[in-house]
Protein backbone atom coordinates (compact mmCIF):
# COMPACT_ATOMS: atom_id res chain seq x y z
CA UNK A 1 0.00 0.00 0.00
CA UNK A 2 1.64 3.01 -0.82
CA UNK A 3 0.37 6.52 1.37
CA UNK A 4 1.22 8.83 -1.61
CA UNK A 5 -1.52 10.06 -3.62
CA UNK A 6 -1.49 12.57 -6.68
CA UNK A 7 -4.18 12.52 -9.99
CA UNK A 8 -6.01 8.72 -9.41
CA UNK A 9 -4.95 5.40 -8.22
CA UNK A 10 -2.76 3.80 -10.60
CA UNK A 11 0.59 3.00 -9.89
CA UNK A 12 3.57 3.60 -11.71
CA UNK A 13 6.43 1.59 -12.17
CA UNK A 14 9.25 2.60 -9.47
CA UNK A 15 12.42 4.65 -10.52
CA UNK A 16 15.65 3.60 -9.78
CA UNK A 17 18.34 5.84 -11.93
CA UNK A 18 18.30 7.85 -14.95
CA UNK A 19 21.63 9.08 -17.07
CA UNK A 20 20.70 11.36 -19.96
CA UNK A 21 18.33 10.66 -21.99
CA UNK A 22 16.98 6.95 -20.29
CA UNK A 23 15.58 5.99 -16.98
CA UNK A 24 15.76 2.70 -15.12
CA UNK A 25 12.67 1.57 -12.76
CA UNK A 26 13.51 -0.83 -10.01
CA UNK A 27 12.86 -3.90 -12.94
CA UNK A 28 15.50 -2.94 -15.08
CA UNK A 29 13.03 -2.26 -17.46
CA UNK A 30 14.73 1.34 -19.55
CA UNK A 31 12.64 3.55 -20.88
CA UNK A 32 13.73 6.45 -23.26
CA UNK A 33 12.75 10.02 -21.79
CA UNK A 34 10.95 11.52 -25.28
CA UNK A 35 8.81 14.32 -22.60
CA UNK A 36 12.02 14.83 -20.58
CA UNK A 37 9.45 14.44 -17.89
CA UNK A 38 7.09 16.95 -18.26
CA UNK A 39 9.10 19.29 -20.53
CA UNK A 40 11.41 19.65 -17.34
CA UNK A 41 14.71 17.73 -17.64
CA UNK A 42 16.43 19.97 -20.82
CA UNK A 43 20.00 18.92 -20.52
CA UNK A 44 18.85 15.26 -19.85
CA UNK A 45 19.24 13.15 -16.22
CA UNK A 46 22.33 13.38 -14.15
CA UNK A 47 24.50 15.55 -16.08
CA UNK A 48 28.01 15.72 -13.60
CA UNK A 49 28.86 18.91 -13.84
CA UNK A 50 25.20 19.96 -12.29
CA UNK A 51 25.93 17.26 -9.99
CA UNK A 52 29.46 18.93 -9.29
CA UNK A 53 27.88 22.64 -8.68
CA UNK A 54 25.56 21.15 -6.31
CA UNK A 55 28.23 18.99 -4.48
CA UNK A 56 30.14 22.34 -3.76
CA UNK A 57 27.13 24.20 -2.75
CA UNK A 58 25.66 21.61 -0.34
CA UNK A 59 29.26 21.51 1.38
CA UNK A 60 29.08 25.77 1.61
CA UNK A 61 25.16 26.12 2.65
CA UNK A 62 21.74 24.73 1.76
CA UNK A 63 19.95 27.51 3.04
CA UNK A 64 19.77 31.28 3.48
CA UNK A 65 16.39 33.29 4.39
CA UNK A 66 16.42 36.01 1.73
CA UNK A 67 15.76 38.62 4.15
CA UNK A 68 18.76 37.34 6.07
CA UNK A 69 21.21 36.90 3.67
CA UNK A 70 21.63 37.37 -0.48
CA UNK A 71 24.15 34.38 -1.60
CA UNK A 72 26.09 34.20 -4.39
CA UNK A 73 24.78 31.39 -6.10
CA UNK A 74 21.17 33.74 -6.19
CA UNK A 75 23.30 37.09 -7.38
CA UNK A 76 24.84 35.01 -10.17
CA UNK A 77 21.96 33.10 -11.28
CA UNK A 78 19.95 36.81 -11.38
CA UNK A 79 22.62 38.04 -13.65
CA UNK A 80 22.97 35.26 -15.65
CA UNK A 81 19.42 35.52 -16.63
CA UNK A 82 19.17 39.22 -16.72
CA UNK A 83 21.77 39.20 -19.80
CA UNK A 84 19.90 36.10 -21.17
CA UNK A 85 16.64 37.80 -21.05
CA UNK A 86 15.87 40.71 -23.23
CA UNK A 87 17.31 44.55 -22.67
CA UNK A 88 15.54 46.48 -19.96
CA UNK A 89 14.26 42.93 -17.72
CA UNK A 90 17.25 42.79 -15.23
CA UNK A 91 15.13 42.40 -12.28
CA UNK A 92 14.80 38.99 -10.52
CA UNK A 93 13.04 37.07 -8.22
CA UNK A 94 13.19 33.31 -7.51
CA UNK A 95 10.48 30.98 -6.42
CA UNK A 96 10.09 27.22 -6.37
CA UNK A 97 8.37 26.19 -9.92
CA UNK A 98 6.15 27.34 -12.46
CA UNK A 99 2.76 28.29 -10.51
CA UNK A 100 4.73 30.24 -7.80
CA UNK A 101 6.51 32.17 -10.69
CA UNK A 102 2.70 33.27 -12.42
CA UNK A 103 1.36 34.21 -9.06
CA UNK A 104 4.54 36.38 -8.59
CA UNK A 105 4.38 37.63 -12.15
CA UNK A 106 0.00 38.81 -11.82
CA UNK A 107 0.85 40.44 -8.43
CA UNK A 108 3.44 42.14 -9.61
CA UNK A 109 1.41 43.58 -12.17
CA UNK A 110 -1.14 44.11 -10.13
CA UNK A 111 1.06 46.18 -7.53
CA UNK A 112 2.96 47.88 -10.47
CA UNK A 113 -0.66 49.70 -11.24
CA UNK A 114 -0.88 50.22 -7.84
CA UNK A 115 2.20 51.65 -7.47
CA UNK A 116 1.63 53.79 -10.60
CA UNK A 117 -1.46 55.27 -9.74
CA UNK A 118 -4.04 52.99 -11.63
CA UNK A 119 -5.64 50.81 -8.92
CA UNK A 120 -8.62 50.45 -11.01
CA UNK A 121 -6.38 47.72 -13.33
CA UNK A 122 -6.35 44.36 -11.98
CA UNK A 123 -7.78 41.67 -14.88
CA UNK A 124 -5.01 39.66 -16.48
CA UNK A 125 -6.35 38.66 -19.95
CA UNK A 126 -5.19 34.99 -21.24
CA UNK A 127 -6.21 32.19 -23.71
CA UNK A 128 -8.82 29.77 -24.04
CA UNK A 129 -7.08 27.02 -24.21
CA UNK A 130 -3.98 27.93 -22.29
CA UNK A 131 -2.14 26.44 -18.88
CA UNK A 132 -0.70 28.96 -16.37
CA UNK A 133 -0.86 26.55 -13.29
CA UNK A 134 -2.66 24.78 -10.51
CA UNK A 135 -2.74 27.64 -7.85
CA UNK A 136 -5.51 29.51 -7.70
CA UNK A 137 -4.34 32.74 -9.33
CA UNK A 138 -2.31 30.80 -12.03
CA UNK A 139 -5.51 28.17 -12.26
CA UNK A 140 -7.85 31.82 -12.93
CA UNK A 141 -5.92 32.52 -15.88
CA UNK A 142 -5.64 28.82 -16.92
CA UNK A 143 -8.12 28.12 -19.62
CA UNK A 144 -8.39 24.59 -19.00
CA UNK A 145 -11.91 23.51 -17.52
CA UNK A 146 -11.38 20.39 -16.34
CA UNK A 147 -9.05 21.43 -14.09
CA UNK A 148 -10.71 25.12 -13.00
CA UNK A 149 -14.50 24.05 -13.08
CA UNK A 150 -14.57 22.18 -9.80
CA UNK A 151 -13.19 25.61 -8.08
CA UNK A 152 -15.42 27.84 -10.23
CA UNK A 153 -16.42 29.13 -6.81
CA UNK A 154 -13.32 29.73 -5.62
CA UNK A 155 -11.68 31.18 -8.62
CA UNK A 156 -11.98 35.21 -9.41
CA UNK A 157 -13.15 34.81 -13.56
CA UNK A 158 -10.59 36.38 -15.38
CA UNK A 159 -11.25 37.32 -18.95
CA UNK A 160 -9.77 35.04 -21.85
CA UNK A 161 -9.62 35.12 -25.72
CA UNK A 162 -9.24 31.95 -28.01
CA UNK A 163 -6.06 30.64 -28.44
CA UNK A 164 -4.77 31.26 -32.19
CA UNK A 165 -5.21 28.34 -33.77
CA UNK A 166 -5.06 28.59 -37.12
CA UNK A 167 -4.82 25.21 -37.93
CA UNK A 168 -8.00 24.70 -37.40
CA UNK A 169 -10.23 27.75 -38.60
CA UNK A 170 -8.34 27.10 -41.71
CA UNK A 171 -6.39 29.89 -41.43
CA UNK A 172 -2.85 30.13 -42.92
CA UNK A 173 -0.11 30.34 -39.91
CA UNK A 174 1.98 31.49 -42.41
CA UNK A 175 0.26 34.62 -43.60
CA UNK A 176 0.59 38.00 -41.15
CA UNK A 177 -3.48 38.21 -41.49
CA UNK A 178 -4.06 35.46 -39.50
CA UNK A 179 -1.94 36.40 -36.59
CA UNK A 180 -2.99 39.80 -36.79
CA UNK A 181 -7.24 38.50 -36.79
CA UNK A 182 -6.49 36.63 -33.54
CA UNK A 183 -4.15 39.40 -31.87
CA UNK A 184 -6.89 41.63 -32.39
CA UNK A 185 -9.41 39.41 -30.42
CA UNK A 186 -7.21 40.91 -27.05
CA UNK A 187 -8.19 44.68 -28.40
CA UNK A 188 -11.37 43.38 -28.28
CA UNK A 189 -11.76 42.08 -24.90
CA UNK A 190 -9.70 44.77 -23.34
CA UNK A 191 -12.12 46.88 -25.23
CA UNK A 192 -15.15 44.85 -23.49
CA UNK A 193 -13.82 45.16 -19.82
CA UNK A 194 -13.03 48.55 -20.25
CA UNK A 195 -9.26 49.33 -20.81
CA UNK A 196 -8.94 51.01 -16.97
CA UNK A 197 -9.05 47.43 -15.41
CA UNK A 198 -6.86 45.58 -17.20
CA UNK A 199 -3.18 45.28 -15.63
CA UNK A 200 -2.01 42.45 -18.08
CA UNK A 201 -2.17 39.79 -20.49
CA UNK A 202 -0.39 36.30 -20.27
CA UNK A 203 0.74 34.25 -22.93
CA UNK A 204 2.78 31.07 -23.56
CA UNK A 205 4.92 32.20 -26.39
CA UNK A 206 4.36 28.75 -28.02
CA UNK A 207 1.49 26.61 -26.27
CA UNK A 208 2.71 24.10 -24.53
CA UNK A 209 0.27 21.43 -22.10
CA UNK A 210 -2.67 22.42 -23.03
CA UNK A 211 -2.51 23.50 -27.14
CA UNK A 212 0.38 20.53 -27.57
CA UNK A 213 3.16 23.20 -29.03
CA UNK A 214 1.26 25.55 -30.87
CA UNK A 215 3.34 28.11 -32.47
CA UNK A 216 1.97 31.52 -33.40
CA UNK A 217 0.75 32.34 -36.52
CA UNK A 218 2.71 34.98 -38.54
CA UNK A 219 2.53 38.46 -37.12
CA UNK A 220 0.56 37.54 -33.95
CA UNK A 221 3.16 38.45 -30.97
CA UNK A 222 4.03 42.01 -32.29
CA UNK A 223 0.53 42.31 -33.12
CA UNK A 224 -0.10 41.65 -29.03
CA UNK A 225 2.66 43.67 -28.03
CA UNK A 226 1.62 47.00 -30.18
CA UNK A 227 -2.03 46.07 -28.57
CA UNK A 228 -0.22 45.89 -24.87
CA UNK A 229 1.44 49.37 -25.48
CA UNK A 230 -1.66 50.97 -27.10
CA UNK A 231 -3.90 50.04 -23.97
CA UNK A 232 -0.53 50.42 -21.46
CA UNK A 233 -1.55 46.53 -20.36
CA UNK A 234 1.66 44.55 -19.33
CA UNK A 235 3.03 41.84 -21.45
CA UNK A 236 3.40 38.70 -19.31
CA UNK A 237 5.38 35.39 -21.04
CA UNK A 238 4.69 32.75 -19.43
CA UNK A 239 7.85 30.69 -20.36
CA UNK A 240 7.73 28.05 -17.66
CA UNK A 241 8.12 25.42 -20.38
CA UNK A 242 9.34 27.47 -23.39
CA UNK A 243 12.03 28.85 -21.55
CA UNK A 244 16.07 27.29 -20.37
CA UNK A 245 16.18 26.72 -24.73
CA UNK A 246 13.18 24.54 -25.31
CA UNK A 247 12.08 26.24 -28.67
CA UNK A 248 15.82 26.53 -30.16
CA UNK A 249 16.72 29.86 -28.62
CA UNK A 250 17.34 30.85 -24.79
CA UNK A 251 13.72 32.00 -24.62
CA UNK A 252 10.71 31.52 -26.24
CA UNK A 253 10.02 35.20 -26.19
CA UNK A 254 13.84 35.68 -28.29
CA UNK A 255 11.73 34.59 -31.37
CA UNK A 256 9.64 37.52 -32.29
CA UNK A 257 10.18 41.15 -32.01
CA UNK A 258 7.78 41.14 -29.26
CA UNK A 259 9.51 42.04 -26.12
CA UNK A 260 7.36 41.11 -23.00
CA UNK A 261 7.16 43.35 -19.43
CA UNK A 262 7.37 40.26 -17.76
CA UNK A 263 9.18 36.94 -18.18
CA UNK A 264 8.33 33.56 -15.93
CA UNK A 265 10.78 30.30 -16.17
CA UNK A 266 10.21 27.26 -14.72
CA UNK A 267 10.98 24.02 -15.99
CA UNK A 268 14.17 23.78 -17.82
CA UNK A 269 16.09 26.10 -14.99
CA UNK A 270 16.30 23.57 -12.28
CA UNK A 271 15.66 20.40 -15.14
CA UNK A 272 14.94 18.19 -12.59
CA UNK A 273 17.44 18.86 -10.29
CA UNK A 274 15.99 21.28 -7.85
CA UNK A 275 12.87 22.86 -7.89
CA UNK A 276 13.56 26.52 -8.95
CA UNK A 277 11.63 29.18 -10.85
CA UNK A 278 12.01 32.77 -11.58
CA UNK A 279 10.22 35.80 -12.55
CA UNK A 280 12.17 38.39 -14.84
CA UNK A 281 10.75 41.81 -14.72
CA UNK A 282 11.41 44.81 -16.59
CA UNK A 283 13.15 47.41 -13.36
CA UNK A 284 10.40 50.25 -15.28
CA UNK A 285 7.69 47.92 -13.20
CA UNK A 286 9.81 47.37 -10.53
CA UNK A 287 11.43 50.39 -9.28
CA UNK A 288 7.50 52.30 -8.43
CA UNK A 289 6.80 48.92 -6.85
CA UNK A 290 10.12 49.21 -4.80
CA UNK A 291 9.43 52.91 -3.71
CA UNK A 292 5.88 53.00 -3.19
CA UNK A 293 6.91 50.06 -0.07
CA UNK A 294 8.05 47.00 -1.09
CA UNK A 295 6.79 43.77 -3.65
CA UNK A 296 4.29 42.20 -0.84
CA UNK A 297 4.96 39.15 -2.11
CA UNK A 298 7.27 35.93 -1.08
CA UNK A 299 8.28 32.77 -0.46
CA UNK A 300 10.21 30.70 2.52
CA UNK A 301 11.85 29.29 -0.31
CA UNK A 302 12.84 31.69 -2.73
CA UNK A 303 16.61 32.15 -3.54
CA UNK A 304 17.30 28.95 -2.15
CA UNK A 305 21.07 28.87 -2.82
CA UNK A 306 21.54 25.03 -3.48
CA UNK A 307 18.20 25.60 -6.42
CA UNK A 308 20.30 28.57 -7.73
CA UNK A 309 23.53 26.96 -7.85
CA UNK A 310 22.02 23.85 -9.96
CA UNK A 311 20.22 26.47 -11.63
CA UNK A 312 23.38 28.47 -12.96
CA UNK A 313 24.73 25.36 -13.17
CA UNK A 314 22.21 24.34 -15.97
CA UNK A 315 22.38 27.29 -17.72
CA UNK A 316 26.35 27.04 -18.17
CA UNK A 317 25.36 23.78 -19.58
CA UNK A 318 23.27 25.65 -21.86
CA UNK A 319 25.59 27.57 -23.05
CA UNK A 320 28.52 25.08 -23.04
CA UNK A 321 26.82 22.86 -25.27
CA UNK A 322 25.21 24.99 -27.37
CA UNK A 323 22.04 23.46 -26.42
CA UNK A 324 19.88 25.80 -28.01
CA UNK A 325 21.84 25.28 -31.30
CA UNK A 326 21.13 21.41 -31.00
CA UNK A 327 17.77 22.23 -30.33
CA UNK A 328 16.69 23.83 -33.49
CA UNK A 329 18.64 21.50 -35.73
CA UNK A 330 17.16 18.11 -33.67
CA UNK A 331 13.36 19.79 -33.81
CA UNK A 332 13.53 20.58 -37.15
CA UNK A 333 14.42 16.62 -38.20
CA UNK A 334 12.09 15.88 -35.37
CA UNK A 335 9.15 17.79 -37.00
CA UNK A 336 10.04 16.17 -40.68
CA UNK A 337 10.30 12.74 -39.16
CA UNK A 338 6.70 13.49 -37.37
CA UNK A 339 5.40 14.42 -40.40
CA UNK A 340 6.76 11.19 -42.01
CA UNK A 341 4.61 9.70 -39.56
CA UNK A 342 1.71 11.61 -40.35
CA UNK A 343 1.34 10.27 -44.00
CA UNK A 344 1.94 6.60 -42.77
CA UNK A 345 -0.60 6.90 -39.92
CA UNK A 346 -3.95 8.46 -40.60
CA UNK A 347 -4.85 9.21 -37.19
CA UNK A 348 -2.26 12.44 -36.92
CA UNK A 349 -4.30 15.01 -37.67
CA UNK A 350 -1.68 18.07 -37.59
CA UNK A 351 1.91 18.09 -36.96
CA UNK A 352 3.98 21.21 -35.29
CA UNK A 353 5.91 22.84 -32.96
CA UNK A 354 9.15 24.95 -32.67
CA UNK A 355 12.59 23.57 -31.42
CA UNK A 356 11.87 20.64 -28.93
CA UNK A 357 8.65 21.59 -28.47
CA UNK A 358 6.84 19.55 -30.71
CA UNK A 359 3.04 17.70 -30.79
CA UNK A 360 1.11 15.95 -33.08
CA UNK A 361 -2.79 15.96 -32.96
CA UNK A 362 -5.17 13.03 -33.18
CA UNK A 363 -8.21 13.36 -35.20
CA UNK A 364 -10.86 10.64 -36.83
CA UNK A 365 -10.91 13.39 -39.88
CA UNK A 366 -8.00 15.45 -41.30
CA UNK A 367 -10.26 17.71 -43.83
CA UNK A 368 -13.09 18.16 -41.05
CA UNK A 369 -10.19 18.53 -38.00
CA UNK A 370 -12.95 16.09 -36.55
CA UNK A 371 -11.11 14.70 -32.68
CA UNK A 372 -11.75 11.43 -32.18
CA UNK A 373 -14.21 10.14 -30.12
CA UNK A 374 -13.89 11.20 -26.33
CA UNK A 375 -14.66 8.01 -25.05
CA UNK A 376 -11.85 6.22 -26.78
CA UNK A 377 -9.58 8.17 -24.35
CA UNK A 378 -6.69 8.46 -27.36
CA UNK A 379 -4.19 10.51 -25.81
CA UNK A 380 -3.69 8.31 -22.37
CA UNK A 381 -4.12 4.95 -24.28
CA UNK A 382 -1.38 6.05 -27.05
CA UNK A 383 1.07 7.03 -24.08
CA UNK A 384 0.27 4.00 -22.06
CA UNK A 385 1.14 2.17 -25.58
CA UNK A 386 4.33 3.51 -25.91
CA UNK A 387 5.42 3.50 -22.47
CA UNK A 388 5.23 -0.47 -22.19
CA UNK A 389 7.37 -0.02 -25.14
CA UNK A 390 9.87 2.06 -22.92
CA UNK A 391 9.32 5.22 -24.65
CA UNK A 392 7.56 7.91 -22.25
CA UNK A 393 5.67 10.55 -24.10
CA UNK A 394 3.48 13.56 -22.46
CA UNK A 395 0.04 13.73 -23.20
CA UNK A 396 -3.28 15.92 -22.77
CA UNK A 397 -6.79 16.72 -24.05
CA UNK A 398 -6.70 19.81 -26.18
CA UNK A 399 -9.41 21.67 -27.42
CA UNK A 400 -10.58 23.54 -24.31
CA UNK A 401 -10.36 20.27 -22.11
CA UNK A 402 -13.12 18.92 -23.72
CA UNK A 403 -12.32 16.82 -26.76
CA UNK A 404 -9.22 16.17 -29.03
CA UNK A 405 -6.27 14.46 -27.70
CA UNK A 406 -2.20 15.87 -28.79
CA UNK A 407 0.81 13.76 -27.77
CA UNK A 408 3.83 16.02 -27.17
CA UNK A 409 7.22 14.90 -28.08
CA UNK A 410 10.02 17.14 -26.80
CA UNK A 411 13.36 15.01 -25.49
CA UNK A 412 15.66 16.43 -23.46
CA UNK A 413 17.82 19.09 -25.51
CA UNK A 414 20.89 16.58 -25.63
CA UNK A 415 19.54 14.13 -28.01
CA UNK A 416 21.25 12.42 -31.40
CA UNK A 417 19.95 11.72 -34.27
CA UNK A 418 20.05 7.80 -32.29
CA UNK A 419 17.96 9.17 -30.19
CA UNK A 420 15.37 10.59 -32.63
CA UNK A 421 15.85 6.95 -34.61
CA UNK A 422 14.19 5.13 -31.45
CA UNK A 423 11.57 8.02 -30.14
CA UNK A 424 10.76 7.40 -34.52
CA UNK A 425 10.57 3.48 -34.20
CA UNK A 426 9.19 3.93 -30.63
CA UNK A 427 6.53 6.13 -31.67
CA UNK A 428 5.63 3.96 -35.32
CA UNK A 429 4.94 0.94 -33.17
CA UNK A 430 2.46 2.66 -30.69
CA UNK A 431 0.47 4.32 -33.44
CA UNK A 432 0.17 1.19 -35.11
CA UNK A 433 -0.77 -1.03 -32.43
CA UNK A 434 -3.25 1.64 -31.32
CA UNK A 435 -5.01 2.19 -34.83
CA UNK A 436 -5.62 -1.92 -34.48
CA UNK A 437 -6.48 -1.37 -31.05
CA UNK A 438 -8.99 0.58 -31.74
CA UNK A 439 -10.44 -1.15 -35.15
CA UNK A 440 -10.85 -3.34 -32.55
CA UNK A 441 -8.64 -6.06 -34.64
CA UNK A 442 -6.56 -6.25 -31.57
CA UNK A 443 -6.32 -5.81 -28.17
N1 LIG B 1 2.96 27.63 -16.92
C1 LIG B 1 3.17 26.77 -17.92
C2 LIG B 1 3.23 27.27 -19.33
C3 LIG B 1 3.32 25.41 -17.64
O1 LIG B 1 3.52 24.54 -18.64
C4 LIG B 1 3.26 24.96 -16.29
C5 LIG B 1 3.43 23.49 -15.94
N2 LIG B 1 2.98 22.60 -16.87
C6 LIG B 1 3.05 25.91 -15.28
C7 LIG B 1 2.91 27.24 -15.64
C8 LIG B 1 2.97 25.50 -13.84
O2 LIG B 1 4.21 25.05 -13.41
P1 LIG B 1 4.33 24.13 -12.09
O3 LIG B 1 3.67 22.83 -12.42
O4 LIG B 1 5.81 24.01 -11.91
O5 LIG B 1 3.69 24.86 -10.96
Amino acid sequence: MSHLFYQGRGRKPVLDQARGVYMWDKDGKRYLDGSSGAMVCNIGHSNPNVLAAMQRQMEKSTFGYRLHFETEASEKLASKLAALAPGGLDKVFFVSGGSEAVESALKLARQYMNATGQGSRWKVISRQPSYHGSTLGALAVTGYTPLSAPFEPMLRQMPKIPAPRAYLDGRDPRDPASGHHYANMLASAIEAEGPETVAAFIVEPVGGASTGALVPPAGYMERIREICDRYGILMIADEVMTGAGRTGRFLGSDHWNARPDIIVMSKGLGAGYVPLGAMIADARLVEPVLDAGGFAHGYTYAGNPLACAAGLAVVEEIEGQALCANADRMGERLLARLRGLMQKHEVIGDVRGMGLLTAFELMSDRDSKAPLPKGLNAYQRLVDIAYDKGLIVYSRRTRDGIEGDHILVCPPLIVTDDHLDEIIEGLDAALSQFADEIAGTAG
